[in-house]
């Protein structure tokens, strides 16, 4: 709603002037929903109050009979903000502090903080076991620069993206799942037009964000805008970001988004249950769980990577874990302790925690060494800072607010115990004088009390107070009591606050100089953090092998993939207890036995078949066991699955032509050392275009100079015919008919089903006898005329059509010497296709120059 539109239909409500004050502060956060601090209250107006009540669940009333309000109690603002942030809302809190200078009846307000989704670190705003990223998107010429920085951690990883490649973006953004994306005003419109960036609301960034134009760098300015961004919420500068790690393309598993969510790895649209995460979480720090995660979504393409990881928990299963896991236990979480402690909101049990991590990490290493565990930290730097704090902190309860309780160790500061001492000195004089008081006035009901308002008082009740002695001095009047003070309760009132006075500076003063010694250790921490995240996952994965019964499998040196009896880790942990995971073998290699058809009826078990093969496939690459009793794997440079039917119809788009732009990603980007696993393909279209796509497609896989190996799920039967061409074979998933029933066995076997099924499992599914019985007999009448479909296979065209005549001899010969030469494993097809077209022109430019 615009500003006009506002004034001119709650003009009369909105001049007033602490509503004028309303509408200047509103003006200066136009994307933020306004807390607007009255007593008790935070109250929100117009737009706010509308957008906020829908959210918050909260009624929605009127000013003065016109304008929007609604509003909550300041004391729960936590729960609430944390609604609004995940609508993906901002919020800006505003105070109110002292009566205005120029109109006592109004409080000076201020925007005393802005909490968006990206930037929040309070701890009861976020959950442990996931990073919150705040994104930069900054697109160059060619490349897609993109940042993502967890700000309550401090954490930044960049990356960069072909611009001609949107589905990669998506793919990570799928990854991070960033709670807010920045951009500039310039770019926005540009963005909004990609793929599945329309849907996002974005936080414009102005140009100045980037640094200015000697920054030449473009990972150097996304870091600026995010840093830009952050210093915007955290005006004091106090929040800092650690420097920024660069992601390599091909330094891990590549897979798109479709693949992240068909496999539903860390989430799916129940949540975080039933998921790849869920099944390998035995995580005890909320570290563990973050790596656990991050590793899920970055599976290793290095093996020298997965090797230390195996040999760190080949080392770990030589000591019972128990001891181990319960030091981890006690640890917090380092990392966003350390941001409360950058950004002045930790509190004394903080150092508690560090001191606590620090004499974890002594007794873990003096274990782990003892077993040849390389673990690294830099524990005599943080003994010094142990000495530190142990010199200072209280050794017992400690107050969650700096001021409520002891902080600081007895005799550590003399200054401090002198003030404590006349402190409690202090509250003996009162009882003292209590008890001299009532004595000497012999007044019954004469008490010494405080509050903190009037301070240390002697209570007199109403019918005795007419006695008081005359040197009393009348501090208040209640309805039933009087109240007095007298020269030695001044006095020894005087000396009590002083001593709280001289306490609170103290306490807080070393409260700063410790939280600056905290921070000069702020790395050594940070790795000690990393560590022992890295220790909870590699126990956390030897717990699922124990759990789960896995195993280890071997690195397959010749590429191809060997599992017996493998099993689809969730759906096996998932089944009701009596229920059995039936085990299925998987053999996929780049040779003969490379593209797998898949066949089999409806609910025979093919979709989960093909997910096993991809779920064991990134256990194997993030480190872990595999769901197996035997396996022998390769490690895939890309993973695509083209399962299930994702809609795009915000975007417009069909679910075929989803389907076709998936599929079209997978055969442009796919090599020979990729895994491929296609449901149905071409089904959502006639019965001859679908087989057609699909036929078209596996005969352009079987013709890659090196196929990538992949399972193709299909109902078309007639496409079993295609294990004529090199490196397509046959598997089907088996069955039993016996007395009019068909058992679905679950096991796959080779060669081709034998029939569909579909009429009878819409049968146990409820459709009714009647429609039942007469597709029944349609699919009889159509069968009996069905003219046999026969797959002709053509000639293998891609290299294999490419004969040269007896003039273009030496030239053949060139260019095989140079195919041999070529590094044709990590070539796509299109890749192939371009280098022969530009072969073919080279040869025809020849032939011609020969003619002239
Ligand atoms: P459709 O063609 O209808 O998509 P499908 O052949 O892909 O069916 P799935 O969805 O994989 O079949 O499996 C059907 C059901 O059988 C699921 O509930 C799954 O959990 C269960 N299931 C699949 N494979 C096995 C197995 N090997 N052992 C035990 N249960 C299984």
């Amino acid at each position: 709603m615009s500003t006009e539109r506002i004034e001119a239909d709650f003009s009369a409500a909105l001049d007033t002037p602490m509503m004028r004050q309303y509408m200047d502060i509103k003006a200066k956060f136009k994307d933020s929903v306004l807390f607007f601090r009255m007593g008790d209250f935070y109250e929100m107006f117009l737009e706010d109050a509308k957008i906020a009540s829908a959210i918050l669940d909260i009624a929605l009333t009127k000013r003065q009979n016109s304008v929007p309000m609604c509003g909550i109690p300041y004391h729960s603002k936590d729960a609430y903000i944390a609604k609004l942030l995940s609508a993906g809302k901002k919020i800006a809190i505003c105070e109110q502090s002292k009566p205005d200078d120029s109109n006592p009846k109004l409080m000076t307000r201020e925007v005393v903080r802005i909490i968006t989704p990206g930037t929040v670190i309070e701890e009861n705003l976020l959950s442990g076991y996931r990073s919150n990223y705040l994104c930069m998107i900054l697109p160059k010429t060619a490349l897609v620069f993109v940042g993502m920085a967890d700000v309550s951690t401090g954490e930044v990883l960049q990356f960069a993206i072909s611009v001609s490649d949107p589905e990669g973006l998506s793919a990570e953004l799928e990854k991070f799942q960033p709670s807010e994306i920045c951009v500039l005003e310039k770019d926005k419109e540009r963005i909004l037009g990609w793929e599945r960036l329309g849907e996002k609301n974005f936080t414009v960034l102005p140009a100045s964000a980037e640094g200015g134009n000697e920054v030449k760098d473009p990972f150097h300015s996304v870091r600026n805008c995010l840093e830009y961004y952050v210093r915007e919420n955290y005006r004091d500068g106090s929040l800092t970001l650690r420097e920024a790690k660069v992601l390599n393309a091909g330094s891990f598993l590549e897979m798109d988004r479709e693949t992240i969510l068909n496999l539903e790895l860390t989430e799916n649209e129940y949540g975080k249950n039933h998921t790849l995460f869920s099944v390998l979480n035995f995580c005890h720090t909320a570290k563990g769980k973050r790596l656990l995660k991050q590793r899920i979504l970055f599976p290793e393409t290095d093996l020298a990577v997965l090797e230390s990881r195996w040999e760190k928990q080949d080392l770990l299963r030589k000591i019972p874990s128990q001891p181990i896991l319960q030091s981890l236990k006690d640890l917090g979480d380092l990392e966003r302790i350390l941001t409360r402690f950058r950004n002045n909101k930790s509190a004394p049990r903080d150092f508690r925690t560090i001191l606590t991590a620090i004499e974890t990490a002594f007794s873990l290493k003096e274990t782990l060494h003892a077993i040849g565990y390389p673990i690294r930290y830099p524990i005599a730097k943080l003994t010094d800072l142990e000495t530190y704090i142990r010199e200072r902190l209280h050794t017992e309860e400690l107050p969650v607010i700096l001021g409520n309780g002891k902080f600081l160790k007895d005799e550590f500061l003399p200054e401090l115990d002198r003030a404590r001492e006349a402190g409690s000195k202090g509250m003996d004089w009162i009882l003292e004088l209590e008890a001299s008081e009532k004595k000497s006035t012999g007044l019954s009901t004469l008490k010494i009390k405080y509050n903190k308002i009037v301070g240390y008082f002697i209570e007199i009740s109403r019918n005795q107070a007419e006695q008081a002695p005359k040197e009393y001095l009348k501090k208040q009047t209640l309805v039933t009591t009087e109240r007095f003070t007298n020269s030695r309760l001044e006095e020894i009132e005087r000396a009590i606050l002083e001593s709280d006075d001289t306490i609170r500076i103290l306490e807080r003063t070393e409260f700063e100089k410790m939280t600056a010694e905290v921070l000069r250790f702020t790395n050594e921490l940070l790795e000690l953090s990393e560590e022992f995240g890295d220790l909870d996952f590699q126990l956390s994965l030897i717990k699922a092998e124990e759990n789960y019964g896995w195993t280890r499998a071997k690195f397959s040196q010749n590429s191809g993939s060997f599992m017996k009896d493998s099993r689809h880790p969730v759906v096996e942990a998932a089944l009701p207890v009596g229920s059995k995971f039936v085990p299925n073998d998987v053999q996929l290699d780049t040779g003969d036995n490379a593209i797998a058809i898949l066949t089999g009826p409806n609910m025979a078990g093919k979709s989960t078949f093909m997910r096993q093969i991809a779920l064991n496939q990134i256990l194997f690459q993030i480190g872990s066991c595999v769901s197996a009793t035997k396996a022998e794997l390769p490690i895939v440079d890309k993973l695509f699955t083209r399962i299930g039917a994702g809609d795009n119809l915000t975007a417009g788009e069909s679910t075929f032509f989803v389907e076709m732009k998936e599929t079209a990603h997978i055969l442009r980007n796919c090599t020979s050392q990729s895994l491929l696993l296609f449901d149905e393909v071409g089904r959502g279209t006639s019965t001859y275009d679908g087989m057609s796509i699909a036929w078209a497609i596996l005969e352009f896989l079987s013709e890659m100079p090196r196929r990538p190996k992949t399972v193709f799920a299909t109902h078309y039967h007639e496409l079993t015919e295609l294990s004529r061409l090199p490196g397509i074979w046959n598997i089907h998933m088996e069955t039993l008919e016996k007395d009019d029933k068909v058992l679905f066995l679950k096991k796959v076997k080779p060669g081709k089903a034998k029939k569909s099924f579909g009429i009878y499992v819409a049968q146990l599914a409820g459709v009714p006898e009647t429609v039942v019985k007469r597709a029944g007999e349609i699919l009889s009448d159509l069968e009996s005329r069905k003219k046999e479909i026969r797959i002709q296979t053509r000639e293998p065209s891609l290299f294999q059509d490419f004969q040269p005549s007896s003039p273009e001899q030496t030239f053949w010969k060139e260019w095989k010497n140079e195919i041999s030469s070529l590094p044709l494993d990590s070539m796509t097809p299109i890749e192939a296709l371009r280098l022969l077209d530009e072969w073919k022109r080279k040869l025809n430019a020849r032939k011609k120059s020969d003619q002239d």
